[in-house]
């Protein structure tokens, strides 16, 4: 029987222990996949989420379309310490495997671009799916449950205090994410727990997040905000060939929140506007074609004239083209297409879709998830240091883990 409960009144005054076969703490993708899949499996599976509604990130994700997967998933495509983690999940649990659960839901999607698939509905749609499966599957969603505490009296054995009673388990899942988007729930609370049972975690920091420019970039942009350029963005060996889009605080669009999972403090982001075109040669080839038409305007045909101003305040744009040296065309170019600067920062977890860092890979199995010093305990999803690229990347990490870890629990 399926049961949905928030916690109120009648299990808070319940003197019983809840005795499902696995606890999973956290109702979010990685959290409600588990719970399926270990649902199927025939346990008796409990989720407990502090928040008044599941999967809040689902629900925002996309756009409000949820780009639930990508067609092109490698591992190339996600950040840790250890490359090679996250390599055995994904094998496990594909893309098409998701997808396959999609389309049997009879969920019409599309491709956007760059592989990656939204659903047509809104992302409620793909979190529906899910809700459905977990209560076909009988598994009880338990919201608005703080977790109090956790304890390992013995092996196999944990016991949890919450506002919605006790409970005890042989397995403990956690998928409560990560610090990104403190508004739809997010906590430490993973990172805590690891460190509580003395597993080590890797530094963090929010990832997939806006920069924001210093006071003097900030004035140089100022009427730029909302303008998108096609870029090539760099840094510390990584490119990105995607949007770049002002904001008022600094710059965002999906160029940049890929090269934030990249940048670290006081790193040098390199952009180069009009990616496919070398300018240099494109104003040389314009002085021999017409050497009297004027700078200004042989570059308006590239580039929005709001876009040039600022980029180009300290010149003199007015000459006709036969005025310049090759050196003056080639250091105006540069402007543009070599375009230096240290953010001053980042829009922080309150911006950032992902967290980067987490439980330590080194502690977990990357075939069942479980710890490997503590028999039963199980980690998945955001909460771990796996991170995702933008473009449906970490949604496919949330089911894949989800899935391994959901069939691993014994
Ligand atoms: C604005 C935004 C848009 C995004 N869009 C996309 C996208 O389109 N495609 C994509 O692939 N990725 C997207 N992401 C990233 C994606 O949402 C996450 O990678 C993914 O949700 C991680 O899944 P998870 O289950 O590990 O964690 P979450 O989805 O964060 O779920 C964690 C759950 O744990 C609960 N929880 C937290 N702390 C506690 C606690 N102390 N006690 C009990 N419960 C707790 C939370 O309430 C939450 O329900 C987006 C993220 C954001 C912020």
């Amino acid at each position: 029987m399926p049961l949905f409960v928030t916690c109120t009144g009648f299990i808070m005054s319940s003197a019983v222990t809840f005795q499902p076969q696995a606890i999973v703490i956290g109702a979010g993708a990685a959290g409600l996949m588990c719970a399926i899949s270990a649902a199927e499996d025939g346990k008796t599976v409990t989720v407990l989420d502090h928040s008044n509604k599941a999967g809040k990130k689902i629900l925002i994700s996309g756009g409000g379309r949820c780009n639930f997967t990508n067609i092109n998933i490698e591992p190339s495509n996600f950040l840790s310490n250890n490359p090679h983690f996250c390599k055995s999940a994904l094998k496990r649990y594909t893309q098409w495997d998701f997808i396959a659960e999609v389309d049997k839901a009879q969920l019409p999607w599309h491709e956007k671009k760059l592989g990656q698939l939204f659903s047509d509905n809104k992302s409620e749609a793909i979190l529906n799916m899910l809700l459905d499966r977990c209560q076909q599957l009988g598994v009880t969603i338990t919201l608005d449950c703080t977790v109090k505490s956790i304890n390992n009296p013995s092996v196999s054995l944990f016991t949890l205090e919450t506002n919605a009673g006790a409970y005890e388990t042989p397995s403990l899942v956690i998928a409560t994410g990560a610090m990104s988007f403190p508004t739809m729930g997010a906590t430490d609370f993973g990172h805590r727990i690891a460190r509580q049972f003395g597993l080590k975690t890797t530094n963090t920091q929010p990832g997939l997040v806006p920069f924001t420019f210093d006071a003097a970039e900030k004035k140089r942009f100022d009427g730029l905000a909302g303008v998108s350029i096609d870029t090539e963005i760099s840094c510390n060996d990584q490119s990105f060939r995607e949007n770049i889009l002002f904001t008022h605080k600094g710059l965002s669009g999906p160029a940049v929140l890929q090269i934030s999972s990249y940048w670290t403090s006081g790193k040098t982001i390199t952009v180069r506007c009009l990616p496919d075109l070398d300018l240099t040669a494109a104003l040389i080839h314009h002085q021999q074609s017409a050497p009297n038409k004027h700078l200004i305007n042989v570059l308006k045909t590239h580039i929005p004239e709001r876009v040039i101003q600022a980029f180009c305040a300290q010149e003199d744009l007015s000459k006709s083209l036969q005025q310049y040296k090759h050196a003056d065309l080639e250091r105006i170019a540069s402007l543009f297409q070599n375009w230096q600067f240290i953010p001053s920062g980042t829009e922080g977890y309150k911006k950032a879709e992902v967290t980067l860092g987490g439980v330590n890979t080194d502690e977990i199995s990357s075939k069942t998830f479980e710890s490997k010093k503590v028999k039963g305990l199980y980690f998945i999803g955001e909460v771990l240091d796996v991170t995702g690229h933008l473009g449906g990347f970490n949604f496919q990490w949330a089911w894949a883990s989800g899935h391994c870890c959901g069939k691993a629990i014994s």
